[in-house]
């Protein structure tokens, strides 16, 4: 099964309901933590970039609200860049990251991911330089990156085309027809990427807003009443009014 809605018009929908959600947060001022910046388009420092991955990684089945406590106390130990994370040892990396849970793994991922990046060569020339079928493969050989790590990296750290096809995007991209029961992530990529014009900071928010919609509607228990995507959607056409 294929189709449904199309992405450029839930897209819009989503867009007209929420607005720009300015993913992904960085810090900007150390006072405040991860803040979210809608309509930005300027550059990420290389200390934010380097945010971006650490965040990546350390959002693996954890909460964003406990992975800002992580990067509070990492930040708040100094460890702000690559090379302090490729150098604090493992015990004291995993304590300082412990809300993020799974901590004693991540701290392990974490260096081995600085260690890769710092021997490839500054952050954005790394991740903005090479073809990205190529970077994603590098990505993914890494222990501890999978497919939803490598893309929210490529895209938000590296800005390049890559979408970010989460649980929630299988979520919705099932209830609105896109794909059946059965996708998986590189499927509901394929799905998106063919149809969304070839642009970083449109992935950028289009994933920002589905999981925006599926924290308001698109729950595992849908909320379908009140739903902006409800008149495109062929679950919500099954749901009876509230
Ligand atoms: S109508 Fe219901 S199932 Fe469809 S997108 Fe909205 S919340 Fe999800």
């Amino acid at each position: 099964m294929s189709g449904g809605a199309a992405p450029r018009r839930v897209y819009a929908d989503l867009l007209k309901a929420y607005g720009p959600r300015g993913w992904w947060p960085v810090t900007v001022s150390r006072r405040r933590g991860p803040v979210y910046r809608p309509g930005f388009q300027g550059r990420l420092s290389s200390r934010q970039r380097a945010e971006v991955c650490v965040g990546a990684i350390l959002t693996q089945n954890a909460a964003w609200t406990n992975v800002v406590k992580a990067l509070a106390c990492l930040h708040a130990a100094g460890l702000r860049d690559l090379e302090s994370l490729a150098r604090c040892r493992s015990a004291r990396l995993a304590r300082l990251i412990r809300s993020s849970g799974y901590f004693r793994q991540k701290a392990r991922k974490l260096k081995a991911f600085a260690r890769h990046a710092l021997a490839r060569g500054p952050l954005e020339r790394w991740l903005g330089g090479a073809p990205l079928p190529a970077l994603r493969e590098e990505l993914l050989s890494l222990w501890g990156v999978g497919p939803e790590t490598a893309d929210s990296i490529l895209l938000y750290a590296g800005g390049r085309e890559a979408f970010v096809a989460d649980a929630y995007t299988l979520r919705l991209g099932r209830r609105l027809g896109w794909f059946g029961e059965e996708a998986g992530y590189e499927e509901a990529q394929s799905f998106l990427i063919e149809r969304l014009p070839r642009d970083a900071r449109l992935y950028a928010e289009v994933h920002a807003l589905i999981v925006e919609h599926a924290k308001r509607h698109c729950r595992a228990k849908p909320s379908c009443p009140g739903c902006p995507l409800k008149p495109r959607c062929h679950h919500g056409q099954e749901t009876p009014r509230a």
